[in-house]
C-alpha cells in the first residue's frame, strides 16, 4: 500500500511501508553513500521492495534511510513506459569500485541488460554521493555526473526525512 501524492501533471510520489524509512541507530560502517535507484519495465515497486530486503539482509552494507518513490516521465529516449526512482542511504565499509561492482552485481540479479542509453530498464542503481569524495575515472564519476540536473534525483533527495 502506498500513500500517493500528485505533484504536477506528470509527477506523482508514492510513500510506504519501506520507502519514506529510516532508521533510528547509528551504524558501525565506515562511508555514507547515496544510491538513486530507477525502473520503469515490469513490477518496478515491487522489485524496489525485494531490493530494499536485499540490502537488509547483506552483512557488509547497513541501510540508513529511503526516500519516497517518485514516479516521473522517461527522458532522452521518450517513447518508453513511466519511471519510478526513489534513493537509498547506505552505511558501507566498501571502497567506491568494490561498491560500484556490487551494485551492478545486484542489477544483473534482478536481470538488468544493458541496450542503449537512456533504454527502459528493470533496475538501475546510480552512486550518487559516497562520503565527501570526489572520484573521476574512466568507470566511476562521484558524485554522479548528472544528478543536479535531474528531478528523478533532486525530488526524492529533498522528500529525505532530516
Ligand atoms: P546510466 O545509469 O547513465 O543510465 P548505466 O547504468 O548503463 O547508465 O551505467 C553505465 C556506466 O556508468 C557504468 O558501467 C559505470 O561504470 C558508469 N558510472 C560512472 N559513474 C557512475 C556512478 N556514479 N554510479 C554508477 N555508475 C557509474
Ligand atoms: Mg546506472
Amino acid at each position: 500500500m502506498y500513500l500517493k501524492r500528485r505533484l504536477g501533471k506528470s509527477l506523482t510520489t508514492l510513500r510506504g511501508l519501506h520507502f519514506g524509512y529510516k532508521k533510528k541507530r547509528k551504524s558501525s560502517h565506515r562511508y555514507k553513500v547515496t544510491v538513486g535507484i530507477g525502473g520503469n519495465i515490469g513490477d518496478v515497486k515491487r522489485r524496489f521492495e525485494h531490493l530494499f530486503n536485499c540490502l537488509k539482509k547483506e552483512k557488509r552494507v547497513e541501510l540508513l534511510q529511503t526516500s519516497l518513490i517518485l514516479k516521473n516521465p522517461p527522458f532522452g529516449f521518450a517513447n518508453q513506459d513511466d519511471f519510478f526512482n526513489s534513493i537509498i542511504v547506505l552505511q558501507i565499509s566498501m571502497q567506491p569500485m568494490q561498491f560500484l561492482g556490487y551494485l551492478m552485481r545486484l542489477e544483473k540479479r534482478f536481470a538488468r541488460k544493458r541496450s542503449f542509453a537512456n533504454a527502459p530498464r528493470t533496475l538501475d542503481l546510480d552512486i550518487i554521493f559516497f562520503d565527501k569524495r570526489v572520484v573521476k575515472s574512466e568507470k566511476l564519476t562521484i558524485p554522479h555526473a548528472s544528478w543536479s540536473s535531474r528531478e528523478s534525483v533532486l525530488i526524492p533527495l529533498s522528500e529525505l526525512k532530516q
